[in-house]
């Protein structure tokens, strides 16, 4: 397989799969940079080994071509990042992107317009009425995935190597991502972002340091039941917090009074305590709870046992005994994963018990454990503590990363490793 520091990129036209789907304000500025800031290095090596570079990306999710999610918009910005001029093609295929293309000359940079101004970019059928039969959508699925084929060979055709970059979207099976794949069988390979996230999650699910401790937080244990499930093979200690508290309370015949609950989830959390025991998984609930008297910061709040929440109260954090709890075991973790939060961080009154986690996870990482932060909330609460840079990986990808860890294949990553 190539590498991206094996590579001879000289003269080589390389096309970059990245992900610059960046959050922008109404005025169109970015308000977080990040992603943009990641491509930087995978951008560089290529330029610093005289190939060009043709970047192509997704911005939003438009239904057809709208100036309101066109990737002009982060175009200045670019340049800056990468401190040169960068050229902007207002069609990702057709023949003026073919010709901007092919006339880019070692050391130079094109930016290709927003990928998903095409419905073929992801193969799904687009603009289909409401009440279409399934005769129609099957029809209008086979068209798009006809048409696909082309819009692959067009993309393909500007450009000798295909670089992906782009974890964020890894999980998707898409034109960019993964069908372009095959027009480039020996010129193919992971960008610096893919490569570092891969290393960072393989690390963690593949080769752990124990004791292996996960911490899954969030609202709802039905949408984290996969990952339960796979890391129940994988690690020693398996903290559970977050709204899912509550049902695993209610199912073990707690009172758990307005508290967010999944009444259809009972047997789903009894299963997990069991099949926790049978593997010797150690598994930590919360057994003290703060809770509100609305879901609001300024609810009045009280501190309780989560299987005897008073009714028109919920619970929305967990305790201070818990805490120091959940960082004892933290702390004593060598190899750390973190997925969701275990309260509702967004509101101050709320969010100790999500900060006494992440500064716990920083203690065990300043004592050598390898820390991974990844998916949505776990994220954002990490950077609202400005603790981001003391933990040993955060994650770009959220939707990709949640189904590295429940042991799916990703197709944006086979599509590379063949
Ligand atoms: P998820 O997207 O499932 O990871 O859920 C993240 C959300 O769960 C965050 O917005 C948190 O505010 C929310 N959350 C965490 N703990 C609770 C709780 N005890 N009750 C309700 N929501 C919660």
């Amino acid at each position: 397989m190539q590498t991206i520091d094996t590579y001879n990129f000289q003269g080589k036209r390389a096309l970059i799969r990245v992900d610059f789907n960046v959050p922008l304000n109404d005025k169109f500025e970015i308000t977080d940079d990040t992603r943009m800031r990641a491509a930087v290095p995978t951008i560089k090596k290529v330029l610093a080994g005289s190939g060009s570079v043709i970047l192509m990306s997704h911005l939003g999710r438009p239904k057809k071509a709208d100036v309101k999610f066109s990737l002009k918009h982060i175009l200045k910005h670019l340049e800056e990042l990468l401190d040169m001029p960068v050229k902007f093609a207002d069609d990702c295929v057709g023949e003026s992107a073919k010709k901007q293309a092919s006339e880019l000359k070692p050391g130079e940079v094109l930016l290709l317009e927003n990928l998903r101004f095409y419905a073929e970019e992801e193969g799904k059928p687009r603009g289909l009425a409401e009440d279409a039969s399934d005769e129609e959508k099957k029809a209008a699925k086979a068209a798009v995935k006809e048409s696909q084929k082309k819009f692959v060979a067009d993309l393909a055709s500007l450009a000798d190597v295909w670089i992906n970059d782009a974890f964020g979207t890894a999980h998707r099976a898409h034109a960019s991502t993964a069908l372009i794949a095959s027009y480039f069988q020996n010129d193919r390979m992971f960008g610096y972002v893919m490569e570092g996230e891969l290393k960072a999650v393989d690390n963690v699910m593949k080769h752990p340091q124990r004791p292996f401790t996960a911490i899954m937080g969030g609202s709802k244990v039905s949408s984290k039941i996969d990952i339960i499930m796979n890391l129940m093979d994988k690690v020693d200690n398996l903290i559970l917090g977050g709204g899912m508290t509550y049902t695993f309370k209610a199912a073990l015949g707690g009172h758990v009074g307005a508290s967010i609950c999944e009444t259809d989830k009972f047997d789903l959390a009894l299963d997990i305590i069991r099949i926790a025991k049978e593997k010797g998984v150690n598994l930590v609930l919360s057994d003290q709870a703060v809770i509100g008297d609305s879901f609001s910061n300024d609810a009045n709040v009280q501190i309780c046992d989560p299987m005897n929440i008073p009714d028109g109260w919920e619970g929305l954090d967990v305790g201070p005994e818990t805490r120091e709890r959940f960082a004892g075991v933290i702390e004593q973790s060598k190899t750390i994963l973190w997925n969701g939060p275990v309260g509702v961080f967004e509101m101050p009154k709320f969010a100790e018990g999500t900060k006494a986690v992440a500064d716990a996870i920083v203690r065990a990482t300043e004592q050598g454990a390898f820390s991974l932060i990844g998916g949505g909330d776990s994220v954002a609460a990490i950077n609202q503590f400005g603790l981001a840079d003391k933990v040993s990986y955060v994650s770009t990808g959220g939707g990709a990363l949640l189904e590295y860890i429940e042991g799916k294949e990703l197709p944006g990553i086979t599509a590379i490793r063949g």
